[in-house]
């Protein structure tokens, strides 16, 4: 089915996704997308931040084997590592994959110089995630996020099925009507692995010098990019 049939599809039977169980919609999200694509033409693109955890304990209730993608840029921290352990140790049987950039991190500072990052982080972001994206999902139909519509003004008009103009693709948001409350009551009642930096003002966890502790205005993105205004990596904006 084509990225637009399956746009007009969602479109047209949007009420199936009533969002009054307890998981506000999300399951029966999981189990339409899971029962429309075959399972290696849909992949959930992972951070492995709370709304990651959340989402992979229920995709795994809905499909064991899933596909998921962590866009491994060589710059997180040793504590996202370790909840990735943890998440492949608890279930086994998701096939969770590392992508990493085609330029390592000394070729990207020989290509462009040292700390891209500081400098140029629109390029670094494209290199080491937008396009490792892009080439996972060229062979995919549809991808999963974690997106929540309370997180920004730009995330505000999230779907649950949403036509993806940069990736070609359809993109499944499962997770739109919850909050962050909802969120972490979620992980404490199931007793979840979660990122131990969430426990030190971490609300949201991206590359390690890129990620700040946030001041506790209660911004879910705060601490990303801090001091810039960018708040987002590209991989959902147009
Ligand atoms: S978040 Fe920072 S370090 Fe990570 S890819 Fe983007 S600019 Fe580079």
């Amino acid at each position: 089915m084509t990225t637009a049939v399956t746009y007009q599809y969602w479109k047209s039977n949007s009420e199936a996704f009533s969002c009054d169980d307890q998981t506000k919609g999300a399951r029966k999200v999981l189990e339409w997308a899971y029962h429309h694509y075959p399972s290696e033409k849909l992949v959930y693109a992972s951070s492995f931040g709370a709304e990651a955890i959340v989402l992979i304990d229920l995709i795994y209730e809905v499909q064991h084997d899933a596909h998921i993608v962590f866009l491994d840029t060589g710059l997180h921290f040793p504590e996202t590592y370790e909840v990735i352990d943890k998440i492949e140790t608890r279930f086994h049987s998701l096939k969770i994959e590392r992508i990493v950039p085609k330029l390592s991190l000394d070729e990207q500072t020989k290509e462009y110089g040292s700390v891209l990052w500081n400098r140029d982080s629109s390029r670094c972001c494209q290199i080491r995630k937008v396009i490792p994206l892009q080439e996972a999902l060229n062979t995919k139909e549809a991808w999963i996020s974690g997106l929540r519509k309370e997180q920004s003004p730009l995330r505000a008009d999230t779907e649950f099925i949403n036509k993806d103009e940069k990736f070609k693709n359809i993109k499944i948001c499962p997770l739109i009507h919850w909050t962050w409350e909802d969120v972490w009551m979620y992980i404490k009642e199931r007793d979840l692995p979660y990122n131990r930096l969430h426990d030190q003002q971490y609300p949201s966890i991206g590359c390690l010098p890129c990620t700040k502790p946030a001041a506790g205005n209660k911004d879910s993105r705060e601490g990303r990019w801090s001091g810039s205004s960018k708040t987002e990596c590209g991989l959902h904006t147009r």
